[in-house]
């Protein structure tokens, strides 16, 4: 019932905020219409006695109810004189209306049938219909979400005819009236039922069936409720549309309170809240799952993407860009920058004499070699084949061939795998100003074929 409470005031003002107008402003009426007023005729108005908290014909003969307030209100603005036509029942009122012993009438729905002898205002209240469940229904944002559930209406409605038309899997139950098709909800024998926001809730509280809840809305059939003025009146429709014109989101909002006796409470349904909560953190944990995951998949791509996959090392493409942003760096704060080029000696002869795959076994070994005898900073990489290059930050020419001194060392007493004994030629190249990267490669590439020609398991530097 909260909920039921919540929604229905908030949703009943959103819906008038659309026809409200700002400040009652005085009214400019034209010279024949300020003749017509002047003329004081006395309107005879004919209403519904029957349909609370719209409106009744209450025991002392009064009209009563939002819609005898509203047109109070327009009567007071525009300065006209309305007097109640007592009926019995609508039916009556639409008889005596269409005779013309009533000229207007407070409160209705234009239909083409009523457009036969009556013109409309502009709506004087809009009420949205609403579709009332059990509280155990799930909420419905859409009434296409339904499938064949059963829908008690009250019998020769626009709803009615609406449902009938548009969605012809709900089971229709027919009530002979308002308060007959909320109560089969209540009660379980109807799933739901689709009524005006204003006389659901009126109906709700009166009768104690606080089971019930909005569970949604049906945005396309709202009631516009207007003023009907017999077709022989043009001025008089005319007045009224000016007065109608003046009523503002307040004055609806006064009138509304004053007869629906709900607390006007803005609260929140919080077993929705609940729902759109915990789906929120389903969701928010899903994406924190695959937030993780993803991030983990693309720092393993980044490290996938410059690592050779023979050897585990740094691949050529990492070389390449730390050659590129070493060098930048050396020139930027004229810091010394070395390379060293790395080739196997007569590695063609591994290759021969053991298999291709003893050579890709000697290169995992030369890697694993080349890393454990370089410091933390040196990026060591495969150049390609069974060549190898070391970038050296920070290092002069004799660091550089010192380092790589070592390298050679290691390399040189090692026992390979059932090889033996295998070696390598070093060349050293250092950063000059105004290099690229090419030009260092070019040099340490020189020293490299010196060292081959020097008899190889050496180290030149240049
Ligand atoms: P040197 O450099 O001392 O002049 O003699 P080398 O035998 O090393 O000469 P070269 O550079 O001409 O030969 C390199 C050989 O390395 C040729 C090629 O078959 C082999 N090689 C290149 N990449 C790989 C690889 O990934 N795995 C294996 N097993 N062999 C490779
Ligand atoms: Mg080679
Ligand atoms: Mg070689």
């Amino acid at each position: 019932m909260k909920a039921l409470r919540a929604a229905a005031l908030s949703l009943a003002f959103a819906a008038t905020a659309a026809i409200a107008s700002e400040e009652p402003a005085s009214i400019e009426f034209t010279a024949a219409e300020r003749a017509y007023l002047a003329n004081a005729p006395v309107v005879r108005m004919c209403v519904d006695p029957d349909w609370a908290p719209f409106e009744h014909i209450d025991e002392r003969g009064q009209h009563v109810g939002i819609a005898a307030d509203l047109v109070q209100l327009v009567a007071q603005r525009t300065g006209l004189k309305i007097a109640l036509y007592p009926t019995a029942t609508w039916e009556e009122s639409l008889a005596a209306s269409q005779a013309a012993r009533c000229q207007i009438m407070s409160f209705l729905n234009r239909t083409p049938d009523r457009e036969r002898w009556l013109d409309f205002t502009a709506p004087i209240f809009i009420d949205p219909n609403m579709i009332i469940a059990r509280e155990e229904h799930p909420f419905v944002g859409d009434i296409r979400w339904l499938r064949t559930e059963s829908v008690a209406l009250p019998r020769g409605t626009m709803v009615e005819e609406h449902l009938r038309r548009d969605y012809p899997n709900l089971r229709i139950i027919l009530t002979d009236t308002e308060d007959d098709a909320i109560r089969l909800v209540s009660a379980s024998r109807a799933d739901l039922t689709v009524r005006s926001l204003i006389v659901a809730a009126h109906a709700i509280r009166k009768q104690g069936l606080f089971n019930l809840k909005i569970a949604g809305q049906i945005p396309e059939l709202g009631n516009q409720l207007r003023i009907g003025v017999v077709k022989s009146e043009p001025m008089l429709r005319d007045i009224l549309d000016k007065g109608v014109a003046t009523l503002s989101i307040e004055d609806r909002e006064q009138i509304v309170n004053r007869h629906v006796s709900i607390t006007v409470q803005r609260g929140t349904d919080y077993r929705l809240l609940l729902q759109v909560l915990g789906v929120a953190l389903v969701l928010a944990l899903f994406a924190a799952f695959w937030m993780r995951k993803l991030s983990r998949l693309n720092r393993e791509l980044a490290r996938l993407s410059v690592t050779d996959r023979l050897t585990g090392i740094f691949n050529r493409m990492k070389l390449d860009e730390a050659l590129a942003g070493e060098i930048q760096r050396s020139k930027r704060y004229d810091q010394a920058l070395a390379i060293v080029l790395i080739d196997i000696d007569h590695f063609k002869l591994i290759n021969d004499n053991h298999g291709h795959q003893a050579g890709d076994h000697a290169l995992v070994e030369i890697a694993s070699l080349l890393v454990s005898s370089s410091r933390e900073t040196d990026v060591v990489g495969r150049w390609g084949g069974e060549e190898f290059m070391v970038v050296l930050p920070h290092t002069d020419l004799a660091g550089a061939c010192r380092l790589a001194e070592k390298m050679r060392a290691a390399i040189a007493n090692h026992e390979f795998d059932g090889i033996g004994q295998q070696t390598a030629s070093f060349g050293v190249a250092t950063y000059h100003i105004d290099d690229q990267p090419n030009d260092l490669v070019a040099r340490a590439d020189a020293a490299l074929y010196e060292a081959k020609n020097a008899g190889r398991n050496l180290v030149v530097g240049r």
